[in-house]
């Protein structure tokens, strides 16, 4: 399959030449020009890796990457045209993967991606092996090969929809999802149903895995976003 790079930059002609490299490489892309849009693109899609300018319009890099981060392991490679900027963003620690400045040679950009993304397969590969092993998280634990939840030690019974919200939401921990996402996530396309049987299974999932169900440790609401999986 074909790795899948998303490029957030605003000089277009940038953008473009970094595309045309990668195209080179057999590499799919996505170009976006503003931060707004390149945070849009990465919640929504799954890129295997994202490129930032730092001074974008809207979101600037610097918050898209903090962003990026909170969501996802992708490896992310900053391009930026100035050295300050560059230490900065070392400093602030905000998870960046590494950094090129321009004027940079596309060659070596494409290099420094190549050995980001095969680390980054590497640590998927990794994951996919332990896919079947229990998800402990304080007082919970998770048997996703066998479907079964305890807590404390003792098992809770769950429904199938409960038990796959759950580990949805445990394998994307401090992450905000909505209530549509979850529920296109879970249900998806066989349900003629409403999103407000999310915040019923939410609930019914809190009553059965929570200590104190009305101040969840685990399944946190965020007003007016949606749910989090605290961790
Ligand atoms: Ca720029």
């Amino acid at each position: 399959m074909m790795a899948s790079i998303l490029i957030v930059e605003d000089e277009l002609a940038i953008a473009e030449l970094q595309r045309d490299y990668f195209a080179l490489h057999g590499f799919e892309i996505d170009i976006c020009t503003t931060g707004t849009d390149g945070l849009r693109h990465a919640s929504e899609a799954v890129y295997d890796l994202i490129i930032l300018d730092l001074q974008l319009p809207g979101i600037d890099g610097f918050e898209l990457c903090r962003q990026i981060r909170s969501m996802s392991e992708v490896p992310i490679l900053i391009v930026s045209a100035k050295k300050e900027e560059v230490d900065k963003i070392r400093g602030f620690g905000l998870g960046a993967d590494d950094f090129v400045t321009k004027p940079f040679s596309p060659s070596e950009l494409v290099a420094r991606a190549k050995a980001h993304l095969s680390r980054y397969e590497r640590l998927l590969g990794n994951h996919k092996k332990e896919e079947d092993r229990a998800i402990c998280i304080r007082e919970l634990t998770i048997d996703k090969a066998a479907r079964r939840v305890h807590v404390h030690g003792h098992e809770v019974v769950l429904t199938v929809r409960e038990f796959d919200l759950l580990v949805f939401l445990a394998l994307h921990p401090n992450r905000v999802f909505s209530k549509q996402e979850l529920f296109e996530r879970i249900w998806g396309m066989e349900s003629m149903g409403d999103i407000a049987t999310v915040t019923v299974h939410v609930r019914r999932l809190r009553e059965k895995i929570e200590t104190a169900p009305s101040n969840p440790q685990f399944i946190e609401t965020i007003w007016g976003a949606g749910y989090r999986f605290t961790v």
